[in-house]
């Protein structure tokens, strides 16, 4: 499986952001400062990694809540 590239989310209105899994479509709700990694509940890919403030994510913002 290719590296995902994770970028930083930057500064949002809400606290938590819908992702968009690239592997699988599913979309998937998570803190946005989450403090541990998260994965798909689907496919289990990899969709965000704490850095500390706001998560870093490998899909696609779909949503703030
Ligand atoms: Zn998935």
């Amino acid at each position: 499986m290719a590296e995902k590239k994770f970028i930083k989310v930057r500064k949002i209105k809400g606290k938590f952001i819908k992702i968009k899994c690239p592997d699988c479509n599913s979309e998937q709700v998570t803190f946005v400062k989450a403090s541990s990694h998260v994965n798909c509940s689907v496919c289990g890919a990899k969709l965000a990694e704490p850095t500390g403030g706001n998560v870093a994510i490998s899909g696609e913002i779909v949503g703030e809540i």
